[in-house]
């Protein structure tokens, strides 16, 4: 059983009715236990009474954490306190499953950490009592000094049932010494990355072994930097189907946080049964951090690492990296010299793909009315078709609609870079494309019969979200189609004027859906 613990922090004795409410919906979404984060609570002198309601009332058996500030918490006393209220809580009626002790704190005092011993479990212990300790770890800047020596000591206390290691990550291979602290675990261990490059190591925990992920019941409600919400935990991240024999997928960019493609492909491998999960792999801007951030992915033994969907702005990336690798450049991203999917093929080989281009013609087709799954390379060839910004996503709409024969027109704000976009694609590659560029002024010629947004205006909290890319005297009517790549919101300012002047109009969520129903059927190779 892949564990999830919800902790909720009770900071004062008023809270405890809204905390033991919260801890029921917890246990509503499928959480397995509660930590009660009693930091602030463990000041108060009504501390002791209100600890004792969350764990006697606890829908879920319940772990007490009273994490001390040089930890991350918010307990600030003394800790010879500290270890009193805990005493007290262990010998009471109603003793809570686990106690949560710092490493720090325990190993710091001989005292101290006797006095832990005399109410949790371990072979020493002359009662039956049925509390645990986790003995944890943090470092909210990253790596903890001397980290594999620390774990060893703490596997080697008696007293110790599940050691608990978190520390910021840094850089997604900062998950891969997790996961082979967790493979090598002496003792039964909790490893989690904070913060956003850290996602990964909370849901890929169980494929290590780990004992348990945390997760909030809202995302407000988090106690810790990077936490999913136990409804992303376990809808969208498959985290109680995720086990050892796991495929691991990736979407890389920067930022990723929004992205829908996890939701996307984690539905469709949930509707296939295949023991496969998608997560966020954030990589900072740069060749070095995409090389190395991949390169590590890729040659981690036991990550099973299998393809990534990759977006800004490392799609050129991509393509240098597969190819610098001796993997296979398909000719179309070749020919844009961007790629969105990377593919690891059982034998280990690489792909890099690029489905952008297609989905943006299929999608193009469709508001000519022309049936997408019939596109050859002469569709639109009739087609005269301007699109705006000249981007990695204008360079694979342009790319799609000129490889089904359209002339395409590029036109950008920095009128040097459509020009330089229009030559590199007319010239790359074998048969002609029809690219060419031209001022957004020259757009009113009324000789197009679409236009294309490639560029963020309109984009909820893009540059201009209220904004539109069109100017103004370009006339629009019944026979003209609007193609407009952002698809948050699904339908942005230019659509809705489009819209309003009667021209037909194809939302970005078309190219969206289909680029990544592409990737899923190269993710199936
Ligand atoms: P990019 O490489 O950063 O290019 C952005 C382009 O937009 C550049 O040409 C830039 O012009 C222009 N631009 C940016 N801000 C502008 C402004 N305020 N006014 C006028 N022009 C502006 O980005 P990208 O990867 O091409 O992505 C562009 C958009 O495409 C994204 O925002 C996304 O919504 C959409 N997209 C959709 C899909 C999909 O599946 N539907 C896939 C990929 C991308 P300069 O050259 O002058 O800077």
């Amino acid at each position: 059983m892949n564990l999830v613990c919800v902790p909720i922090a009770v900071d004062h004795p008023d809270m405890v009715g809204l905390a033991l409410e919260r801890a029921g919906l917890a246990a509503d979404r499928g959480a397995n236990l509660i930590e009660w984060r009693v930091d602030a609570l463990a000041e108060d002198p009504q501390a002791l009474g209100a600890m004792r309601r969350l764990v006697r009332e606890s829908p879920l058996p319940a772990i007490v954490t009273i994490r001390a500030a040089a930890e991350g918490g918010l307990y600030d006393g003394d800790d010879r306190d500290r270890v009193s209220l805990l005493e007290s809580l262990g010998t009471s009626g109603d003793p809570p499953r686990y106690l949560d002790v710092e490493w720090s704190s325990y190993s710091r005092s001989a005292n101290l950490a006797q006095k832990i011993d005399l109410v949790v479990d371990h072979p020493g212990q002359a009662r039956a009592v049925e509390t645990r300790l986790i003995l944890s770890l943090h470092d909210l800047e990253g790596r903890p000094r001397d980290l594999l020596q620390k774990v060893a000591a703490m596997a080697q206390e008696p007293a110790c049932a599940i050691v608990k290691l978190a520390w910021r990550a840094r850089s997604i291979r900062d998950n891969l010494e997790l996961f082979d602290l967790l493979s090598e675990r002496p003792a039964p261990m909790a490893a989690m990355g904070l913060g956003p490059f850290g996602l990964m190591s909370r849901v890929l925990s169980p494929k290590f072994g780990g004992f348990m992920a945390y997760a909030a019941l809202e995302s407000d409600l988090a106690t810790a930097d990077g936490q999913p919400t136990i409804e992303e935990l376990l809808e969208t991240y498959r985290y109680r189907e995720v086990g050892p024999a796991t495929e691991v997928f990736g979407i890389v960019g920067w930022p990723v946080a929004h992205s829908q493609s996890p939701a996307f492909h984690n539905a469709r491998f949930r509707e296939q049964d295949r023991d496969a999960v998608l997560v966020p792999m954030p990589v900072a801007p740069g060749w070095e951090p995409f090389m190395a951030s991949l390169g590590a992915m890729l040659d981690h033994p036991r990550l099973s690492f299998r393809g990534a969907c990759v977006t800004m702005p490392h799609k050129e990336h991509l393509c240098r990296f597969v190819a610098e690798r001796g993997g296979a450049v398909e000719p179309l991203a070749a020919r844009i010299g961007a790629a969105n999917t990377l593919l690891v093929r059982k034998d280990g080989s690489l792909l890099a793909a690029n489905t952008d281009a297609p989905a943006a013609a299929e999608a193009m087709a469709s508001g000519f009315s022309i049936d997408p799954s019939t596109l050859g390379p002469r569709s639109l060839a009739q087609k005269r078709i301007a699109v705006l910004g000249a981007g990695g996503a204008a360079a694979a709409v342009a790319a799609g609609l000129a490889a089904h024969g359209a002339s395409v027109v590029i036109a950008n704000r920095t009128a040097d870079r459509a020009e330089a976009l229009a030559e590199r694609l007319a010239k790359s590659g074998e048969g002609a494309w029809r690219v060419s560029a031209a001022t957004l002024d020259s757009l009113a010629c009324g000789c197009f019969h679409g236009f294309v947004n490639a560029t963020p205006i309109g984009m909820a909290g893009g540059p201009e979200p209220d904004g539109s890319p069109l100017p103004d005297e370009v006339v629009l009517d019944d026979s003209i189609v609007v193609f407009d790549t952002v698809y948050a919101p699904a339908r942005t300012p230019l659509l809705a004027e489009a819209a309003s002047r009667g021209a037909k109009i194809v939302a970005g969520l078309e190219m969206f859906t289909r680029q990544a129903v592409r990737q899923q059927a190269l993710f199936a190779e």
